[in-house]
Protein backbone atom coordinates (compact mmCIF):
# COMPACT_ATOMS: atom_id res chain seq x y z
CA UNK A 1 0.00 0.00 0.00
CA UNK A 2 1.12 3.71 -0.30
CA UNK A 3 1.64 5.82 2.68
CA UNK A 4 -0.89 8.55 3.34
CA UNK A 5 -1.57 10.82 6.48
CA UNK A 6 -2.73 9.39 9.72
CA UNK A 7 -5.56 11.73 10.16
CA UNK A 8 -6.98 10.68 6.39
CA UNK A 9 -6.63 7.19 7.13
CA UNK A 10 -8.34 7.08 10.35
CA UNK A 11 -11.18 9.42 9.66
CA UNK A 12 -12.19 7.19 6.53
CA UNK A 13 -12.09 4.21 8.68
CA UNK A 14 -15.00 6.05 11.09
CA UNK A 15 -12.52 6.58 13.59
CA UNK A 16 -13.46 10.61 13.67
CA UNK A 17 -13.09 13.40 11.98
CA UNK A 18 -9.86 14.67 11.03
CA UNK A 19 -9.86 17.25 14.00
CA UNK A 20 -10.82 14.69 16.38
CA UNK A 21 -7.96 12.63 15.37
CA UNK A 22 -5.78 15.67 15.70
CA UNK A 23 -6.83 16.10 19.67
CA UNK A 24 -6.53 12.20 19.72
CA UNK A 25 -3.12 12.38 18.34
CA UNK A 26 -1.99 15.47 20.71
CA UNK A 27 -3.12 13.62 23.86
CA UNK A 28 -0.71 11.17 22.78
CA UNK A 29 -3.44 8.18 22.45
CA UNK A 30 -2.13 7.43 18.87
CA UNK A 31 0.34 4.59 18.39
CA UNK A 32 2.17 3.88 15.09
CA UNK A 33 4.16 0.50 15.95
CA UNK A 34 4.16 1.09 19.49
CA UNK A 35 5.22 4.50 19.20
CA UNK A 36 3.27 7.51 20.39
CA UNK A 37 2.67 9.89 17.16
CA UNK A 38 1.05 12.93 17.98
CA UNK A 39 2.14 14.53 14.46
CA UNK A 40 -2.04 13.74 12.66
CA UNK A 41 -0.07 14.76 9.60
CA UNK A 42 2.22 11.83 9.83
CA UNK A 43 2.38 8.88 7.21
CA UNK A 44 1.75 5.61 7.76
CA UNK A 45 0.75 2.45 5.41
CA UNK A 46 -2.64 1.50 6.29
CA UNK A 47 -1.74 -2.50 5.26
CA UNK A 48 1.31 -2.64 7.09
CA UNK A 49 1.85 -0.19 10.11
CA UNK A 50 0.20 -1.37 13.29
CA UNK A 51 -2.06 1.51 14.65
CA UNK A 52 -3.39 1.88 18.00
CA UNK A 53 -5.89 4.48 19.35
CA UNK A 54 -6.56 4.57 22.87
CA UNK A 55 -4.96 1.42 23.10
CA UNK A 56 -7.12 -0.84 21.09
CA UNK A 57 -5.87 -1.78 17.50
CA UNK A 58 -7.35 -0.13 14.51
CA UNK A 59 -7.81 -2.94 12.00
CA UNK A 60 -7.82 -1.20 8.17
CA UNK A 61 -10.10 -3.15 6.43
CA UNK A 62 -8.23 -4.77 3.43
CA UNK A 63 -10.83 -4.97 0.54
CA UNK A 64 -13.44 -3.01 -0.99
CA UNK A 65 -15.59 -3.84 -3.86
CA UNK A 66 -17.10 -0.51 -5.54
CA UNK A 67 -20.06 -0.64 -8.46
CA UNK A 68 -19.80 2.19 -11.29
CA UNK A 69 -21.48 3.68 -13.72
CA UNK A 70 -18.61 4.06 -16.25
CA UNK A 71 -19.69 7.16 -18.61
CA UNK A 72 -18.01 7.26 -21.83
CA UNK A 73 -14.71 9.10 -22.63
CA UNK A 74 -13.12 7.33 -20.46
CA UNK A 75 -10.94 4.21 -19.92
CA UNK A 76 -10.97 1.90 -18.04
CA UNK A 77 -7.48 1.02 -16.94
CA UNK A 78 -5.41 2.46 -14.44
CA UNK A 79 -3.39 4.79 -16.11
CA UNK A 80 -3.14 6.20 -18.99
CA UNK A 81 -0.98 9.50 -20.69
CA UNK A 82 -3.61 10.92 -22.43
CA UNK A 83 -6.92 10.02 -21.62
CA UNK A 84 -8.98 10.11 -18.06
CA UNK A 85 -9.53 6.41 -16.48
CA UNK A 86 -12.16 5.53 -14.28
CA UNK A 87 -9.70 5.81 -11.16
CA UNK A 88 -9.83 9.63 -11.51
CA UNK A 89 -13.25 9.81 -10.95
CA UNK A 90 -13.07 8.00 -7.55
CA UNK A 91 -13.63 9.76 -4.41
CA UNK A 92 -10.43 9.41 -2.04
CA UNK A 93 -12.31 7.37 0.44
CA UNK A 94 -12.64 4.91 -2.28
CA UNK A 95 -9.41 5.72 -4.04
CA UNK A 96 -7.34 5.11 -0.97
CA UNK A 97 -8.28 1.42 -0.95
CA UNK A 98 -6.51 1.03 -4.88
CA UNK A 99 -8.91 -0.35 -6.28
CA UNK A 100 -8.83 -1.37 -10.34
CA UNK A 101 -11.25 -1.75 -12.88
CA UNK A 102 -12.54 -6.15 -12.78
CA UNK A 103 -12.00 -6.34 -16.86
CA UNK A 104 -12.60 -3.73 -19.78
CA UNK A 105 -15.15 -1.58 -20.93
CA UNK A 106 -14.60 0.41 -24.06
CA UNK A 107 -14.15 4.38 -23.87
CA UNK A 108 -17.43 4.60 -25.51
CA UNK A 109 -18.98 1.59 -23.28
CA UNK A 110 -21.06 3.24 -20.33
CA UNK A 111 -22.96 1.14 -17.34
CA UNK A 112 -21.51 -1.24 -14.70
CA UNK A 113 -18.31 -1.97 -14.10
CA UNK A 114 -17.00 -3.27 -10.97
CA UNK A 115 -13.98 -2.28 -9.12
CA UNK A 116 -11.93 -4.19 -6.19
CA UNK A 117 -8.34 -4.44 -4.71
CA UNK A 118 -9.47 -8.11 -4.10
CA UNK A 119 -7.41 -9.94 -6.61
CA UNK A 120 -8.85 -13.43 -6.55
CA UNK A 121 -12.24 -12.01 -6.76
CA UNK A 122 -11.06 -10.10 -9.87
CA UNK A 123 -9.70 -13.43 -10.91
CA UNK A 124 -12.25 -15.36 -10.44
CA UNK A 125 -14.63 -13.03 -12.24
CA UNK A 126 -12.44 -13.22 -15.61
CA UNK A 127 -11.28 -16.66 -15.69
CA UNK A 128 -11.99 -17.90 -19.41
CA UNK A 129 -13.14 -21.24 -17.60
CA UNK A 130 -15.85 -19.75 -15.30
CA UNK A 131 -18.24 -18.27 -18.49
CA UNK A 132 -19.50 -15.01 -16.57
CA UNK A 133 -22.81 -13.83 -18.53
CA UNK A 134 -22.73 -10.24 -18.93
CA UNK A 135 -25.47 -8.47 -20.15
CA UNK A 136 -25.49 -5.45 -22.43
CA UNK A 137 -27.88 -3.51 -24.01
CA UNK A 138 -27.37 -1.56 -27.50
CA UNK A 139 -28.35 0.46 -29.98
CA UNK A 140 -27.77 -0.48 -33.38
CA UNK A 141 -27.90 0.40 -36.81
CA UNK A 142 -29.93 -1.64 -39.09
CA UNK A 143 -32.34 -4.37 -38.89
CA UNK A 144 -31.58 -6.96 -36.03
CA UNK A 145 -33.69 -9.88 -36.68
CA UNK A 146 -34.67 -13.54 -36.10
CA UNK A 147 -31.83 -14.70 -38.09
CA UNK A 148 -29.83 -12.56 -36.32
CA UNK A 149 -31.15 -13.74 -32.84
CA UNK A 150 -30.42 -17.69 -34.31
CA UNK A 151 -27.31 -16.70 -35.54
CA UNK A 152 -25.77 -15.29 -31.77
CA UNK A 153 -27.74 -18.50 -30.27
CA UNK A 154 -25.18 -20.62 -32.58
CA UNK A 155 -22.18 -18.38 -32.47
CA UNK A 156 -20.56 -16.38 -35.07
CA UNK A 157 -17.75 -16.34 -36.72
CA UNK A 158 -15.96 -12.92 -36.12
CA UNK A 159 -13.39 -11.63 -38.96
CA UNK A 160 -10.02 -13.44 -37.29
CA UNK A 161 -12.04 -17.09 -37.31
CA UNK A 162 -13.05 -17.13 -33.66
CA UNK A 163 -16.42 -18.65 -33.33
CA UNK A 164 -18.65 -16.82 -30.38
CA UNK A 165 -19.99 -19.27 -27.89
CA UNK A 166 -23.63 -19.37 -28.02
CA UNK A 167 -25.37 -15.74 -27.01
CA UNK A 168 -28.82 -14.84 -26.04
CA UNK A 169 -29.83 -12.07 -28.17
CA UNK A 170 -33.03 -10.67 -27.34
CA UNK A 171 -35.09 -7.68 -29.68
CA UNK A 172 -36.32 -5.00 -27.55
CA UNK A 173 -37.04 -2.29 -30.05
CA UNK A 174 -36.93 -0.48 -33.35
CA UNK A 175 -37.40 2.85 -34.99
CA UNK A 176 -38.14 1.92 -38.73
CA UNK A 177 -36.91 5.68 -40.73
CA UNK A 178 -34.60 5.83 -43.71
CA UNK A 179 -32.25 4.23 -41.58
CA UNK A 180 -34.07 1.29 -39.40
CA UNK A 181 -32.62 1.62 -35.20
CA UNK A 182 -33.29 -1.24 -33.24
CA UNK A 183 -32.92 -1.68 -29.81
CA UNK A 184 -31.78 -5.36 -28.37
CA UNK A 185 -30.08 -6.97 -25.44
CA UNK A 186 -27.06 -9.47 -25.84
CA UNK A 187 -25.74 -11.54 -22.96
CA UNK A 188 -22.39 -13.17 -23.78
CA UNK A 189 -20.34 -15.85 -21.53
CA UNK A 190 -16.93 -14.41 -22.43
CA UNK A 191 -15.08 -11.40 -22.99
CA UNK A 192 -12.90 -11.33 -26.16
CA UNK A 193 -11.68 -7.86 -27.43
CA UNK A 194 -14.84 -5.60 -28.81
CA UNK A 195 -17.16 -8.55 -28.71
CA UNK A 196 -20.50 -7.11 -28.86
CA UNK A 197 -19.66 -4.45 -31.75
CA UNK A 198 -17.48 -7.76 -33.59
CA UNK A 199 -20.34 -9.72 -33.21
CA UNK A 200 -22.41 -6.90 -34.83
CA UNK A 201 -20.43 -6.36 -37.54
CA UNK A 202 -20.37 -10.15 -38.26
CA UNK A 203 -23.83 -9.83 -39.27
CA UNK A 204 -23.18 -6.61 -40.87
CA UNK A 205 -24.49 -4.13 -38.31
CA UNK A 206 -22.91 -1.58 -36.42
CA UNK A 207 -23.40 -0.56 -32.25
CA UNK A 208 -23.77 2.72 -31.88
CA UNK A 209 -24.31 2.66 -28.34
CA UNK A 210 -23.29 -0.20 -26.04
CA UNK A 211 -24.28 -0.35 -21.95
CA UNK A 212 -23.47 -3.26 -19.62
CA UNK A 213 -26.29 -3.89 -17.15
CA UNK A 214 -24.95 -7.03 -15.76
CA UNK A 215 -22.31 -9.43 -14.66
CA UNK A 216 -23.04 -12.58 -13.46
CA UNK A 217 -25.93 -11.72 -10.98
CA UNK A 218 -25.20 -8.52 -10.04
CA UNK A 219 -26.85 -5.67 -11.51
CA UNK A 220 -26.20 -2.09 -12.43
CA UNK A 221 -28.06 0.12 -10.12
CA UNK A 222 -29.69 2.39 -12.49
CA UNK A 223 -29.79 5.04 -9.73
CA UNK A 224 -26.71 5.60 -9.81
CA UNK A 225 -25.64 8.50 -12.22
CA UNK A 226 -22.84 8.45 -14.83
CA UNK A 227 -19.26 8.27 -13.15
CA UNK A 228 -20.78 7.81 -9.80
CA UNK A 229 -19.63 5.28 -7.61
CA UNK A 230 -20.71 3.60 -4.78
CA UNK A 231 -19.63 0.49 -2.09
CA UNK A 232 -21.64 -2.98 -3.29
CA UNK A 233 -24.15 -4.23 -0.46
CA UNK A 234 -23.50 -7.79 1.44
CA UNK A 235 -25.84 -8.98 -0.30
CA UNK A 236 -24.88 -7.45 -4.03
CA UNK A 237 -21.27 -8.79 -2.93
CA UNK A 238 -22.94 -12.38 -2.28
CA UNK A 239 -24.05 -12.16 -5.72
CA UNK A 240 -20.26 -12.64 -6.95
CA UNK A 241 -18.91 -15.06 -4.22
N1 LIG B 1 -18.15 -5.58 -26.11
C1 LIG B 1 -17.70 -4.49 -26.76
O1 LIG B 1 -17.65 -4.47 -27.99
N2 LIG B 1 -17.31 -3.44 -26.04
C2 LIG B 1 -17.36 -3.40 -24.69
O2 LIG B 1 -17.01 -2.39 -24.08
C3 LIG B 1 -17.85 -4.54 -24.03
C4 LIG B 1 -18.23 -5.62 -24.75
Amino acid sequence: GKKQRIDKVLSHMGIGSRSDIRKQAKQGLITVNGTVVKDSGFHVDPYKDLIEVGGEVVRYREFVYLMMNKPAGVLSATEDKRDRTVLDLLKPEHALFEPFPVGRLDKDTVGLLLLTNDGKLAHELLSPRKHVPKTYEATVEGDVDAADVEAFAKGVELEDGYVTLPAQLSILGRERGSKTISYISLTITEGKFHQVKRMFIAVGKKVTFLKRVSMGELKLDESLPLGACRELTDAELALLT
